[in-house]
């Protein structure tokens, strides 16, 4: 069983008396507007004794934003096993430590899993400080259905690998984000222009900064639409629409049915596999794959 947190309302996480809590807090921090730094944020960085931070120099800058004089690591994808187990001694011998990212939410496509994963193992509380992060941002200023969405971090480099996922991401009925390099994005625009012509897609760069700009349309149109080169640098996030609901013929809702139904695949699986598959409404093939079941168990 899972051990609960006791905290609510209005917090003083820092003020527990030393010794009872080991709390390891996971600070977000600003996109690109120093202005996003929260109160609490800068009040948990003045007020630990250690900082992890990806880059340090780059830390440095913010903690002084925080008005904090707060030492210091470098933590990062590529710590090891016995970096993580130091950071868990410390905390363990009484330390408070906060782990920020370059930029936005720790663990949102950043390091943060593997200690926040270990830290939980080892029966250290962990306590987000939520604030920006490039995907909510997004999402929230997007105009995409946000009912359900999937993130799926940054798309592969690799063209082939970059396909494949753009196909999986446009069949499925949801809105789909992900976080593209600017240097790819003119061939990424090409790829989903090639597959998905007609999607409807927004494309986001530089939020929350002097050239914040936010571009709608097909993939042509956003090509077409960033003209000069300064469009094809910054930041960016793409979104994906969900892909339209299409009406298969019968038969061939049928085929997938037989083909499910002999796999033993329950009638609200076989729905969920032809709404993303096909794009038929999830009630249409809930409704045939029933009748299907009901004709197979009269046979039977
Ligand atoms: N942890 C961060 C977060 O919560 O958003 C994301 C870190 S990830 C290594 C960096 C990527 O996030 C960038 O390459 C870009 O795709 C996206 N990103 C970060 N800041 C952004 C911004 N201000 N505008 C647009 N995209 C941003």
């Amino acid at each position: 069983p899972g051990t609960a947190d006791r905290r609510t309302g209005a917090r003083s996480d820092l003020k527990t008396p030393s010794g009872t809590a080991m709390t390891l807090f996971v600070v977000a921090t600003p996109i690109g507007n120093l202005e996003d730094l929260t109160e609490r944020a800068a009040r948990t960085l003045r007020e630990v004794d250690l900082v992890l931070a990806e880059d340090t120099r780059h830390a440095r800058t913010l903690l002084t934003r925080a008005g904090a004089t707060t030492p210091t690591r470098s933590y990062h994808d590529h710590s090891t096993d016995h970096e993580r187990d130091t950071i868990i001694a410390a905390l363990a011998a009484g330390q408070r430590v906060a782990l920020i990212s370059d930029a936005g939410t720790p663990c949102i496509a950043d390091p943060g899993f593997k200690l926040v994963r270990l830290a939980r193992q080892r029966g250290v509380d962990v306590c987000p400080i939520p604030g920006a992060s490039a995907l909510t941002a997004f999402l929230s200023a997007a105009g995409l259905p946000t009912d359900r969405f999937l993130f799926d971090g940054f798309l592969p480099q690799k063209a082939a690998a970059r396909d494949k996922r753009l196909t999986e991401l446009l069949a499925a009925p949801w809105t789909s984000v992900v976080y593209e390099s600017p240097r790819r994005l003119e061939e990424t625009l090409a790829a989903i222009n090639t597959a998905a012509p007609d999607r409807h897609l927004v494309v986001a760069r530089e939020l929350t900064k002097v050239h914040e700009t936010f571009y709608t349309g097909t993939a042509a149109v956003i090509a077409n639409a960033i003209t000069d080169a300064q469009g094809w640098r910054g930041e960016i996030v793409v979104g994906i629409s969900p892909a339209p609901e299409r009406d298969a013929s019968d038969d061939e809702l049928d085929a997938w049915i037989a083909a499910l139904v002999a796999e033993g695949v329950s009638a609200r699986s076989i729905a969920s596999v032809l709404q993303s598959r096909l794009g038929v409404p999830r009630k249409r093939a809930y409704e045939r794959a029933l009748a299907a079941l009901e004709q197979r168990d009269g046979e039977a």
